[in-house]
């Protein structure tokens, strides 16, 4: 009884310290900031960013969601953040064409909202005043990659039938989300204006998931085991599935001996690892310290009612709403 007493007065006396504080928490910002899943490699380096950003800035709080990839649970999410009168949101959308909801919720609340990562149609965007997004140049990823498996091709003995072709397969990471889109097409539209004959053997939408790409890779070993001379992933979550099956089936061991080459993007540290062990061949480095400054700087701008890229060295792109991060090689 006694000990249970002592508790419950350590609890009175933590939540009058805690309510002590929270006058000063209201006057600070509230950002409610709403990530598709915590469970994304390269989603999470951004995420860290932005939490290491507000922890340097005592103007501002982070009230952080994982939308566990269900965009019903990310609109929930909005709700309740907008009940809780936040100033602003940054939203790294599930699904993009719920991106018109999620604006409709903010206009409502008459809240600026920065989408990230996951882009809205640029129609979409522009049907609100306060709506902008933060992004890579999806094409510019799938150009860097061709650079690198240009040279890779160029360099190396991987025309296994002689024919002058690459014969690829290809990993994608959704079917309908443009970032995957633009890496697809232009890794190797780029590639044929580089001269370089392709021919696409298998295609298969992974979903950015490493073991749906390795039961992709699985197959296609099972079915032209000896046609497969590059494999190209969206992501390198998806890279990593397909190596996976390529050394069960004795392939990039790291050892000197049979080798396909794998590419992906985001130079997350297992790919980083896997291409230091020489069993992955390039990735692209998304920069995502510098989305998360970026996504930082525009909303805590907007949340203060000044002009989204007020006092920042950061520009719009073509469509006048959005921000491109550039990508990096990385071999
Ligand atoms: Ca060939």
């Amino acid at each position: 009884m006694k000990k249970s007493l002592v508790v419950l007065l350590t609890i009175v006396i933590l939540t009058t310290i805690v309510t002590g504080c929270s006058s000063k928490e209201s006057d600070k910002l509230k950002i409610g900031v709403l990530i598709y899943k915590y469970d994304d490699t390269y989603i999470s380096t951004v995420r860290q960013a932005l939490e290491a950003e507000s922890e340097k800035d005592p103007e501002v709080t982070l009230l952080m969601n994982d939308s566990q990839n269900d965009q019903s649970k990310q609109n929930d999410q909005i709700d309740i953040l907008i009940e809780k009168g936040v100033d602003a949101l940054v939203v790294n959308i599930v699904d993009i064409g719920a991106a018109s909801a999620v604006i409709d919720k903010a206009k409502a609340a008459d809240i600026p909202v920065v989408f990230f990562n996951r882009e809205p149609d640029t129609e979409v965007l522009n049907t609100y005043e306060k709506a902008r997004f933060v992004g890579t140049k999806p094409e510019e990823a799938g150009i860097i990659k061709r650079e690198m498996m240009a040279e890779v091709w160029e360099s190396g003995d991987y025309d296994r039938n002689g024919d002058g072709i690459m014969q690829y397969v290809m990993l994608k990471g959704d079917a309908d989300n443009p970032e995957a889109i633009a890496r697809t097409e232009y890794s190797v539209k780029t590639l044929n204006e580089k001269g370089i004959k392709t021919e696409e053997i298998g295609l298969q939408v992974a979903n950015w998931d490493n073991e749906k790409a390795n039961q992709a890779m699985e197959s296609w070993l099972g079915k032209y085991e000896d046609k497969i001379e590059f494999v190209i992933a969206n992501n390198d979550g998806m890279a990593s599935g397909a190596i996976s099956a390529l050394q069960n089936a004795g392939y990039n061991k790291g050892d000197g001996g049979k080798y396909i080459p794998v590419f992906g993007v985001d130079a997350t540290d297992e790919a980083k690892s896997l291409i230091e062990k020489g069993v992955m061949t390039g990735t692209v480095k998304q920069d995502g310290e510098g989305m998360a400054k970026a996504v930082y700087a525009l909303v805590v701008n907007a949340a203060k009612g000044k002009d989204f890229l007020d006092g920042t060295d950061y520009e719009y792109d073509e469509t006048g709403i959005s921000v491109r991060i550039p990508y990096q090689p990385y071999k």
